[in-house]
């Protein structure tokens, strides 16, 4: 299998540190807002990698934070904490706001079918491991206080820049103007590991640690999260792309300075959900989110086949008439199947499932093409095979597409039953409808008395029999 990977930008095969098994690192929301389709679009193609490992028989471990400290309006160490603006605009406490999003955030995902990871840590869960992190790295020479916080030293590293497609002058794109530089720094590429000489007096969650009471930074939560369920080597890390620098370049030279050795082998990031006047974010406040979608009468999985339609490492535009697109292309899927449905099944045929199967490998294998991974499910659709390959094939590649296409599919070959708004477990509609029977029946045999001395009877009840060119029909 070939995954892109960020830290070496080629194409490698993935070969995990213990044979069969992959620790894979997710960094989760930040959970001051609804997520829009633009981390959804992230965590879609994170769920696919996830799901395409266990369908080729690893052992997967994933492991995801919550955001719910630390995160600053720059991803750098300036502007106001994301958590402590949430709640201000909404009047409410940090960790209220917290737990509203976070139950937002898992209601999208169930939406989109995106698999919750075994472990899912809020960064104010694991305060004692950031401490000791930070004591140990201020042991090792690699922190330092400065003006009551406690900063990462970049200069004590071999190589800062692990991402090469960034440098210094990108430093500056988060700060703001009117934001001043932090004099404490030692170097440019200084980051904070603990702020207790707050910009925000009115912070709300606050810690005692050994330098004074105070709160985390944000990179630290990943790597201390990260190691503390996963351990000190980690096959995979994910996250959008706006996330490589400088959060995970950050990941990289705290964790790596704390355990002595590479940490991390294969770096996957997803490109960006744009709309035609740019990126979408929270922070801008113009974004989409899955229930705006549901409004409007979209189907969630119809958002995330669109994703699929396309790599993850391009950038996505999001128009609604790229949506409409994506809806007449599920529906033809869902008819397509239904209608196989419909055919007779006849035998699985084992040699064209796994010439089949293997296109569909192929295209996941080479760094996750998910686009011709659908293509491949068209192949099936039209294969000279018979019906029961082909369902089993759909079956097969939606443990890893998860379109719910299968159950979908039956839904539609079922035959239509009409909602007449009569509840036909009711016994006297049940009496009702079977002496409608009757009376067909004896109008079949000419027994025409039989036949009006039922609708009298009927009558006599309230209920009065019309017959249609579909079968006689009733009212009360
Ligand atoms: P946040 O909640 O802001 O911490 O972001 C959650 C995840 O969404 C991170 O992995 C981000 O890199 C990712 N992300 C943010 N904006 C976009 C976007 N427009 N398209 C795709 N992924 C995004
Ligand atoms: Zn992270």
């Amino acid at each position: 299998m070939l995954l892109y990977n960020s830290l070496t930008r080629t194409r490698e095969e993935f070969i995990p540190n213990e044979p069969g098994k992959v620790k894979l690192y997710t960094c989760g929301p930040t959970v001051y807002h609804y997520a829009h389709i633009g981390n959804l679009r992230s965590y879609i193609m994170e769920d696919v990698l996830e799901k395409y490992l266990r369908y080729a028989g690893y052992d997967v471990t994933r492991v995801m934070n919550i955001t719910d400290v630390g995160h600053l309006t720059s991803d750098a160490d300036t502007g106001e904490d994301k958590m402590l603006k949430g709640a201000k605009r909404e009047k409410k406490t940090v960790l209220e706001i917290a737990k509203y999003y976070t139950d937002a955030f898992f209601a999208d995902c169930a939406k989109l079918h995106i698999k919750t990871p075994d472990v899912v840590a809020p960064a104010t869960s694991c305060i004692d491991e950031f401490i000791k992190t930070i004591e140990s790295l201020i042991e090792k020479g690699f922190a330092y206080e400065a003006g009551g916080n406690i900063y990462f030293d970049t200069s004590k590293l071999k190589q800062y820049y692990v991402f090469n497609d960034f440098k210094e002058e990108d430093l500056e794109v988060g700060v703001r103007e009117g934001v001043e530089e932090d004099s404490n720094k030692r170097n440019k590429a200084d980051f904070v590991l603990w702020f207790t000489k707050s910009k925000f007096d009115d912070q709300e969650l606050k810690w005692d640690s050994p330098w004074g009471i105070g709160y985390p930074g944000w990179h630290i939560e990943c790597s201390c999260i990260s190691m503390k369920y996963l351990g000190e080597y980690l096959d995979i890390h994910c996250g959008g792309i706006d996330n490589a620098f400088p959060h995970h370049t950050n990941e990289i030279a705290q964790s790596e300075a704390f355990v002595g050795h590479k940490w991390c082998n294969y770096w996957f990031h997803v490109h960006h959900l744009n709309t035609n006047s740019g990126k979408m974010s929270k922070s801008s406040g113009e974004f989409l989110t899955v229930s705006l979608l549901e409004s409007k009468g979209y189907d969630p999985l119809v958002y995330r086949l669109f994703c699929l339609q396309s790599h993850y490492r391009k950038s996505l535009v999001f128009s609604y008439e790229n949506l409409d697109n994506a809806v007449i292309a599920y529906k033809k899927l869902i008819a397509r199947i239904a209608s196989i449905m419909k055919e007779n099944a006849g035998d699985v045929d084992q040699a064209a499932f796994d010439e089949l199967k293997a296109k569909f490998c192929a295209a996941l294998d080479n760094d996750m093409n998910t686009s011709l991974g659908v293509t491949a499910l068209y192949d099936v659709l039209k294969a000279k095979t018979s019906p029961a390959t082909k369902l089993a094939l759909i079956a097969d590649f939606d443990k890893v597409l998860d379109l719910d296409l299968i159950a979908k599919a039956k839904k539609e070959a079922e035959p239509k039953v009409e909602d007449d708004g009569i509840d036909h477990n009711d016994p006297f509609v049940k009496e009702i409808e079977a002496l409608i029977a009757e009376r067909a029946d004896a109008k079949k045999a000419k027994n025409y008395a039989r036949a009006d001395e039922i609708r009298q009877l009927l009558s006599d009840k309230g209920v009065t029999l019309i017959d249609t060119p579909q079968g006689t029909k009733f009212k009360f």
